[in-house]
C-alpha cells in the first residue's frame, strides 16, 4: 500500500455542486480535498431562484440584478409578460459566484487545490487513487492522493463519469451566449430591461429550445441552445442581436457549453465514486436550469457520502439519487414532456406563449420555479390549467 495522503472524500470540480458537497462534508468533520481546474468562467445565464438563495445562504451582495418579470416572445413576435408577484429571481456572475462558493468550502475546512483531474487508479488495498496535474506544474508531473470516496462534480463533460461510469450517454443541449455591455438606453419596458428576463420561443433562433436575453447590471447575456448539431448557435445570436438592435453593443465574451438534459440512471459505481450536478445530468428539461439543482445535488451527495463513511454500507451512495429524484423527479418529468411537445414547431410555440397569458399558469409557474415545490394546495387551479392546456393542444382556442 502506498503512503500517499488519504482523504475521506476527494471532490473533483468546484462549481456549485462540488463546492457545496465539499462545504457540507467539511462541516460534518470530514477530511476533504476540493480539486478544481480553474481558468475558465462557466458559460451560464446565471439566474437563480429564491429557494437557492435561502437554502444555500447566498448573500445579497452576489446578486448583480434582481428580476421581477419574464417576457415570453412567440414566433410571430407576440410578447407575453409574466410578472412575479412579490419576489424576484437573482442573477449571479459565475466567476464571482463560483469563487465565493469555493472559498466557503475552504473556510469550512476543505483543502482546496487548483489542478486538473487526470486519472483514477487503485492502490494495492483497492482504495481509489486520484491523480491530478497541479496548475502551473513546470514539468507536467502528476500528484496523487488516496480517497475513500470520489465525488465527480466536474460538469457535463465529466472525466470522472467517463472513467468510473462509462456505460451511459446523457442527451445534451448545446448552449452558447455572448456577454455584451448593457446598452445605454436599457430602461423599464425597453428592449433590454434590467429587471426583466426575455425568452424567445422562435424556431429561427432555436429550432428545439429557446433563446434569451438576461440582464446582469452593466452586462447582459444573450444566448441560445439547441440539440441539433448542425444548427449554428453563433449565427443565431448574430441574427438575434441584429433583430434586437444589440449588434452595436461591445462584446465582452463569447462562450458555450453543453447542458445535460436527463438525470443519469446511476450516479454511483457501487463502490466509491458518486457523481453530482451536471455530471449526474441534473438540469431541468425545458428551462435548462441547473444551478439550484447542482447546489441541491451537491448537498444530497455530501449526505450520502457521509452516510457511507459512517457505515461502510455502499448502498448509502445510491441514496443521493433516490433523495434527489424524490424531491425533483416529478418536475423533471413534467418539464421533459413540456419541452418535447411545445418546443417542437413554431405553431406549437405560438400556442405555448399564448398559454403563458393565463394568470393561473403564471402563478403556478412562478411558485414552482421560485420554491421548487409543486403547489398541491390549489387543486382547482391545476384542473383549470389542465383543461386550458388541452384546449390549446387541440386548437380549440385561438393562439
Ligand atoms: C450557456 C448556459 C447558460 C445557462 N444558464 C443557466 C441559468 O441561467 N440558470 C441556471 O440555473 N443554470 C443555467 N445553466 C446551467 C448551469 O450552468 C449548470 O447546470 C451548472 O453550472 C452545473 O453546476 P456543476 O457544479 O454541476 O458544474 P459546473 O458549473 O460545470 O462546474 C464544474 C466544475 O468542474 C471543474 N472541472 C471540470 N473538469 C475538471 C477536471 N478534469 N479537473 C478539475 N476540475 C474540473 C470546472 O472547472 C468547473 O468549475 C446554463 C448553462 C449554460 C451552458
Amino acid at each position: 500500500m502506498s503512503d500517499l495522503e488519504t482523504f475521506d472524500a476527494v471532490v473533483v470540480g468546484g462549481g456549485p455542486a462540488g463546492a457545496t458537497a465539499a462545504t457540507d462534508l467539511a462541516r460534518a468533520g470530514r477530511k476533504v480535498l476540493l480539486l478544481d481546474k480553474a481558468g475558465r468562467i462557466k458559460p451560464c445565464g446565471g439566474a437563480i431562484p429564491p429557494r437557492a438563495i435561502r437554502d444555500f445562504d447566498i448573500p445579497d451582495a452576489l446578486l448583480v440584478a434582481k428580476i421581477t418579470s419574464a417576457r415570453m416572445i412567440s414566433p410571430s413576435g407576440k410578447a407575453v409578460d409574466m410578472p412575479i408577484d412579490g419576489g424576484f429571481v437573482g442573477m449571479v456572475d459565475r466567476d464571482v459566484f463560483d469563487e465565493w462558493l469555493r472559498k466557503r468550502a475552504a473556510t469550512s475546512g476543505a483543502d482546496r487545490r487548483t489542478g486538473t483531474f487526470e486519472a483514477l487508479d487503485r492502490d494495492t488495498d483497492g482504495t481509489a487513487i486520484v491523480r491530478y496535474q497541479p496548475k502551473g506544474s513546470p514539468d507536467g508531473t502528476l500528484e496523487s492522493v488516496r480517497a475513500r470516496v470520489v465525488i465527480g462534480a466536474d460538469g457535463a463533460n465529466s472525466a470522472v463519469a467517463r472513467l468510473a461510469l462509462p456505460d451511459e450517454q446523457v442527451p445534451l443541449v448545446f448552449a452558447y451566449h455572448e456577454i455584451i455591455e448593457t446598452p445605454a438606453d436599457a430602461r423599464p419596458g425597453g428592449t433590454v430591461d434590467g429587471a426583466r428576463c426575455d425568452v424567445y420561443y422562435q424556431g429561427k433562433f432555436s429550432p428545439d429550445f429557446y433563446s434569451w436575453v438576461f440582464p446582469h447590471g452593466p452586462a447582459t447575456s444573450i444566448g441560445t441552445g439547441s440539440m441539433h448539431k448542425g444548427f449554428s448557435l453563433r449565427g443565431s445570436i448574430a441574427d438575434l442581436r441584429v433583430a434586437l438592435k444589440l449588434d452595436g453593443c461591445r462584446t465582452i465574451r463569447k462562450e458555450g457549453a453543453p447542458i445535460p438534459l436527463k438525470p443519469r440512471k446511476r450516479w454511483d459505481n457501487g463502490r466509491d465514486v458518486l457523481l453530482a450536478g451536471d455530471a449526474a445530468g441534473v438540469v431541468a428539461p425545458a428551462s435548462g436550469e441547473g444551478i439550484y439543482y447542482a447546489l441541491a445535488c451537491g448537498r444530497v451527495a455530501a449526505e450520502a457520502v457521509d452516510g457511507f463513511l459512517k457505515t461502510g454500507d455502499v448502498r448509502e451512495l445510491a441514496q443521493a439519487r433516490k433523495r434527489f429524484m424524490k424531491a425533483h423527479g416529478r418536475v423533471f418529468w413534467i418539464l421533459g414532456i413540456l419541452q418535447k411537445f411545445w418546443y417542437s414547431s413554431d405553431k406549437r410555440r405560438e400556442r405555448f406563449v399564448s398559454i403563458c397569458q393565463d394568470k393561473d399558469v403564471q402563478k403556478l409557474t412562478w411558485e414552482a420555479y421560485m420554491n421548487k415545490e409543486l403547489v398541491r394546495a390549489r387543486p382547482a387551479a391545476h384542473v383549470r390549467i389542465f383543461f386550458k392546456d388541452l384546449a390549446h393542444l387541440f386548437g380549440l382556442v385561438p393562439p
